[in-house]
């Protein structure tokens, strides 16, 4: 979960650490209710009310966990479909081992 605030001059939103804050109360109880902070983008110190913090998803699941669970099926599912390939073929060359052998001339 990402932290932001809207700065009161650019408008631009400013990130707030969100290390161990689970809920709004979390935030209260580290910064207080007030709290001020300088904007990253004018410089311009700002004083901002706990209520008008934005959370947004994090991106670690989008850009990290997304793209490494894929990769993880696709290497699993690489494995599956080489056993099964490697099974059906020991298999046909055993049916085909058994077939020779009963065939007489
Ligand atoms: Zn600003």
């Amino acid at each position: 979960m990402r932290l932001r605030t809207e700065c009161k001059s650019c408008k631009k939103l400013n990130k707030v650490s969100s290390k161990g804050v689970l809920l709004r109360r979390d935030l209260e109880e580290k910064v207080g209710e007030e709290f001020r902070f300088r904007c990253t983008d004018c410089g311009i110190e700002n004083t901002t009310h706990v209520n008008s913090i934005i959370a947004a998803n994090s991106n670690l699941v989008t850009y990290i966990l997304i793209p490494f669970g894929a990769i993880f099926f696709i290497l699993v599912s690489y494995y599956i479909g080489a056993i099964i390939i490697i099974t059906a073929l020991l298999s046909s060359n055993n049916s085909n081992s058994t077939l020779f052998n009963k065939s007489k001339v």
